[in-house]
C-alpha cells in the first residue's frame, strides 16, 4: 500500500505506537505509523555522546520483571544492567547523614500509608494532603515527587498516585532504552516528519490530514501525548470534547535530565546519588557515574524544571554547578562540562514528560482510553490505570488498542 492509504493508521511512533504496530503486524494487518518527528521513539530517545548511549527520555525499565521491553532488549542482544537503582540505596552522606536518610525514607513510606488510609473509603484528595503539617521532610518528598510524577504533590490526584503499580524491580539498558524502543519499530511502515493536524471521522473511511497530505484509513490508533491532544481541540472532526477534556485532566508533568561530564570521576563509587539540599523543593537529584561512566546525570522536575527551561541547557548546567560546588567546593566547577539534555516541556511533540491526574480525576485515564465508534482507538502511557508515565505503560496500552482494533475488524467481517 502507498503511504496515503492504510488499514490502521497509528498516530505517533513512540512506545505505544510501536507496540500497536508490532501487534497488528503479527496478525498480518496493514498499518502505518504516522510520526511528526524524523525518528521513532517519542519520549524514548537515546543519543550517542562522548562514546556513550545517553537516554534523554526514559532510562529505567521500571517493573522490569513484568516489563515487555526487557525481553525485547534481550532479544536485541542488549546489555541489561540489574544494579539496584540509586534511590533504593543510601545516598552520599555529605550534608545528609545516614540517620537523616533513614528518617526521610520513613517519611516517604508514611506518605503512602497515610494516603492509603485517607482514600480507604473512596473519594480523592491531592497527594500533598497526606504530608504532615510542617513535616521536616515535606520539601524533599515534594522534590522527589516531581521526579516521580513531574509535578508537585499538591497538584496531583492522590488516588492516581497510589494506583501506580510498581514491582520495585528496576533495570536499565546500557545501549539505551530509547534505542531499544526505536529499534523495535524499525520493521514497521512509517511516515516521518508527518505531523497529523486533523482526524476526520465523518465519512465511511477516516481522513487523516497531515502536514504532508491526507492519509486514508479504516481505523486509527491515537497515541498522542495528552499535552498535544489538550492543545488541539479541533483535531477530531466531528469534535470529541470528552477526549480533549480527559487529556486536559491528565496533564504532562515535567522532568528533564542533563548529562554532565565529570573529570576525575573515579573518586566516587559508581551509581551514587547525592542531594545538595534536603530543605527545599527546587533541588536536583544527582546520579554520579551512571553505569560507571565519567559523568553525572542531573534530574530536575516540576515547576523547578519548568523555570529552568526558560534559560535552556545553560540554566540547568549553572544550577547544577551551583548545587554541586556547594557540596564539593568551588574547584569542583572546573571538573564539570555539559554533554547533553533535552527540554521536554519546550518540545512541541511532547510538551512535557509524563502524565499525572488532577485531584479527583484519576478515572479520566479510562475515559481517554475508551474507543470511539469501533474505529478510533486510544493508547499511550496516559491511558494506563497502573502503569501510566512509563514506556511499558505505552507498550501495554498500545497492544490493548491494537487488539481492540483487531476485534472490531473481525466483528465487521463476521
Ligand atoms: C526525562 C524523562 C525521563 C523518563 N524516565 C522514564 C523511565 O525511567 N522509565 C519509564 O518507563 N518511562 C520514563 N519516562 C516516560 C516515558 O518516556 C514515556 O512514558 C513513554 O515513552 C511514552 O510513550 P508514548 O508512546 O505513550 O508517548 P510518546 O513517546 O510521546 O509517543 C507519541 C508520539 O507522537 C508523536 N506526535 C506528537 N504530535 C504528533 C502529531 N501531531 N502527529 C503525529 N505524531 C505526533 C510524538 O513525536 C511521539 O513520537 C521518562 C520520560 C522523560 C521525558
Amino acid at each position: 500500500m502507498s503511504n496515503n492509504d492504510t488499514e490502521v493508521a497509528i498516530i505517533g511512533g513512540g512506545a505505544a505506537g510501536i507496540a500497536a504496530g508490532r501487534r497488528l503486524r503479527a496478525s498480518g494487518i496493514d498499518c502505518l505509523l504516522i510520526e511528526a518527528r524524523d525518528r521513532l521513539g517519542g519520549r524514548a530517545w537515546t543519543v550517542k555522546e562522548n562514546g556513550f548511549a545517553l537516554d534523554l527520555g526514559c532510562g529505567w525499565l521500571h517493573s522490569a520483571d513484568r516489563n515487555p521491553w526487557a525481553k525485547i532488549a534481550e532479544d536485541q542482544n542488549r546489555t541489561i544492567d540489574r544494579t539496584r537503582p540509586p534511590w533504593t540505596r543510601p545516598s552520599l552522606p555529605i550534608r545528609f547523614p545516614l540517620e537523616e536518610q533513614h528518617a526521610f525514607h520513613q517519611a516517604m513510606n508514611d506518605l503512602y500509608d497515610r494516603l492509603e488510609a485517607m482514600l480507604a473509603k473512596g473519594g480523592d484528595v491531592a497527594a500533598g494532603a497526606a504530608l504532615p503539617p510542617s513535616g521536616r521532610w515535606n520539601n524533599l518528598i515534594t522534590a522527589v515527587g516531581t521526579y516521580i510524577s513531574g509535578a508537585e504533590l499538591d497538584r496531583m490526584s492522590g488516588r492516581d498516585f497510589i494506583n501506580y503499580q510498581d514491582t520495585e524491580v528496576n533495570w536499565s539498558v546500557v545501549e539505551g532504552y530509547g534505542a531499544t524502543i526505536a529499534a523495535a519499530g524499525s520493521g514497521l511502515r512509517a511516515a516521518f516528519d508527518c505531523a497529523v493536524t486533523r482526524i476526520d471521522h465523518s465519512g465511511p473511511r477516516l481522513k487523516i490530514e497531515t502536514v504532508k497530505g491526507t492519509i486514508f484509513a479504516d481505523r486509527a490508533i491515537v497515541t498522542l501525548p495528552t499535552a498535544v491532544l489538550a492543545g488541539n481541540e479541533n483535531i477530531f472532526a466531528p469534535a470529541l470534547p470528552e477526549k480533549i477534556e480527559a487529556a486536559r485532566d491528565l496533564p504532562l508533568g515535567l522532568a528533564d535530565k542533563l548529562f554532565v561530564a565529570l573529570a576525575g570521576a573515579e573518586e566516587f563509587e559508581a551509581n551514587t546519588r547525592v542531594f545538595a539540599h534536603t530543605d527545599r523543593v527546587a533541588t536536583a537529584s544527582y546520579q554520579i557515574r551512571p553505569f560507571g561512566r565519567p559523568m553525572i546525570e542531573v534530574y530536575c522536575g516540576g515547576s523547578h524544571a519548568a523555570a529552568l527551561e526558560v534559560g535552556g541547557e545553560r540554566a540547568f548546567f549553572d544550577f547544577a554547578v551551583a548545587e554541586l560546588t556547594s557540596l564539593f567546593g568551588n574547584d569542583f566547577a572546573g571538573r564539570l562540562k555539559p554533554i547533553a539534555m533535552h527540554c521536554w516541556g519546550a518540545d512541541p511533540f511532547a510538551q512535557g514528560s509524563y502524565s499525572y491526574a488532577l485531584p479527583g480525576l484519576a478515572d479520566r485515564r479510562a475515559v481517554l482510553a475508551a474507543p470511539v465508534e469501533e474505529r478510533l482507538f486510544f493508547a499511550g502511557e496516559a491511558c494506563s490505570r497502573g502503569d501510566f508515565s512509563t514506556a511499558h505503560g505505552g507498550w501495554f496500552t498500545g497492544t490493548a488498542a491494537a487488539e481492540a482494533a483487531i476485534a472490531a475488524r473481525q466483528r465487521v467481517q463476521a
